[in-house]
């Protein structure tokens, strides 16, 4: 399909593409009159905000007009910019006759974000519900949704002052046993890739020190860790160990209220695993089975069965850990509702204290993408049946959302999303996420969110996704984090 845009600025043009998507995705946009139809777009300026959309096709032409206020003057331009998008998407559902999104216009933003800046405001939940469904046009259950994970969030949130002193850290270990399908992150197998083991955990050890060592001489306290990647235990005991003693002696103290590791996959856990885990202060541990169908794993490379799953998530109970995790994806190659309630009624088996489900989302990096032809893409209807099944089996277990967060090129149009049983919310989940608190990135592919207490505005930086480059580069990561952490303490 194309569609033209003939008068529509270029800087524009990035904002309303997502929504052009939804309707038509993957369409493509040329900068003049011709195509299946095009669309014109007239914006007022800063003092007049409003846009006029106009679809122009061989036997119709429709518009539509949006009038807006920003909530305050400085945002103006953003606002411009909702009008422009809700008068393109409101036109789009006439014309198509569908209405593709339950989120509306709120592709390529936090949901929650929108939510906290509004309570902010002092507003009050129904208030913020009402603004979310009429100048987003989100569907009820979904302003339900997000007002009330915004509400268990609150607590978590930090004010300008704490923000100045309290951090987080994370950790990329990049290596697995093997890598998924669907996977996006920066991972090599380790067997593989044996060689890049002993440089990258050699550069690691030493970010860690000197950070460390800045941090606590800067006066910054690390409040949460997250140990990540990859599938950290891949690597083997004593590696493992060095790196858990330097998170230890430079990274962890009584302020640190948590600290997750991925241990991802069943098939690199076991006793001794777990003991060093429980010694090392861990509280939240990730088991993460994405499916609990022998076929599903078999399809998506993982190197074990549903079996090792069951036996890691009940030796890990032996160790008390307070938090265990399971990750589930919905949309996963050949899966049916019927496989996620087989996977559902699992989990209820083995109650987690939190459930991440994510969906599907088609990533550039994942080989999945390469061989589309082989494992076509779930109709969104599907994918909504699933995401039922999975928030039915949360509910079941006494767990609330309390974190989500969407991404491109998700299967149906859904959302990923965090249930906790109260009191067992993740803390460097909620903090990631609503970015008002400063989180510096150690290792493979890492990044650094660093946050400026005043504004909560934030300057992203990431390590390089190659061990070799990291290897390579590290003086400079270090150099550029020092300095980010001299400028926080200051300010
Ligand atoms: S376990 Fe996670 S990081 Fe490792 S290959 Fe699979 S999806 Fe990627």
């Amino acid at each position: 399909m194309i569609i033209g845009l003939s008068n529509i600025a270029f800087e524009y043009r990035g904002t309303i593409q997502d929504i052009i998507w939804l309707f038509y995705p993957g369409a493509e946009l040329v900068a003049e009159d011709r195509g299946d139809f095009s669309l014109h777009l007239n914006l007022g300026n800063l003092e007049e905000l409003f846009a006029e959309a106009q679809l122009f096709a061989k036997d119709v032409s429709l518009a539509q007009r949006e009038e807006g206020q920003p909530i305050t003057p400085e945002e103006s331009p953003n606002e411009l910019k909702r009008l422009a998008r809700m008068a393109v998407y409101k036109l789009l559902v006439s014309y198509s006759r569908t209405n593709p999104s339950p989120w509306g216009i709120m592709t390529g933003i936090r949901p929650t974000k929108v939510v906290h800046r509004l309570l902010d405001f002092g507003w009050d939940i129904e208030l913020v519900k009402n603004y979310l469904q009429n100048n987003y046009a989100l569907r009820q259950d979904k302003a339900n949704l997000i007002t009330s994970v915004a509400g268990i969030q609150r607590p978590f949130l930090l004010s300008k002052e704490q923000t100045k002193k309290l951090i987080a850290i994370y950790i990329g270990i990049p290596f697995c046993p093997s890598r998924c399908l669907y996977c996006s992150f920066p991972s090599y197998p380790i067997k593989r890739h044996r060689d890049m083991v002993d440089p990258f955990l050699k550069a690691l050890l030493k970010e860690i020190q000197v950070i460390g060592e800045a941090i606590k001489s800067q006066g910054l306290l690390v409040q949460s860790i997250y140990l990540g990647g990859g599938t950290p235990t891949s690597l083997n005991y004593d590696k493992f160990q060095l790196l858990l003693q330097a998170i230890q002696q430079y990274l962890k103290t009584n302020h640190t209220l948590e600290f997750t590791v991925e241990g991802g996959r069943p098939d690199t856990l076991n006793d001794d695993v777990f003991a060093l885990l429980a010694d090392s202060g861990v509280n939240r541990l990730s088991i993460n089975p994405q499916s609990m169908n022998q076929k599903t794993l078999d399809i998506i490379g993982r190197a074990h069965t549903v079996e090792d799953i069951y036996d890691s998530f009940e030796s890990a109970r032996k160790y008390s850990f307070p938090t265990l995790n399971m990750d589930l994806i919905i949309g996963l190659p050949g899966e049916t509702v019927e496989d996620v309630a087989r996977t559902m009624n699992s989990v209820l088996m083995l109650k987690p204290e939190n459930i991440t489900v994510h969906a599907l989302a088609l990533k550039r990096a994942s080989i999945l993408k390469q061989r589309l032809a082989e494992f076509p893409l779930l109709q969104a209807e599907e994918a909504v049946a699933m995401w039922q099944e999975t928030a039915r089996g949360a509910a079941v277990l006494g767990q609330q959302p309390y974190y989500m967060y969407r991404q491109k090129q998700m299967v149906g149009n859904l959302e990923n999303i965090g249930y906790a049983l109260p009191g067992h919310e993740c803390i460097y989940n909620i903090q990631m996420i609503e970015e008002r608190q400063t989180i510096i990135g150690l290792g493979v592919g890492a990044g650094s969110k660093w946050v400026d207490p005043e504004t909560f505005t934030l300057v992203n930086e990431y390590n390089a996704k190659d061990p070799r480059q990291y290897v390579e580069r590290l003086d400079q990561y270090i150099a550029r984090k020092l300095q980010h952490i001299g400028e926080l303490a200051n300010a």
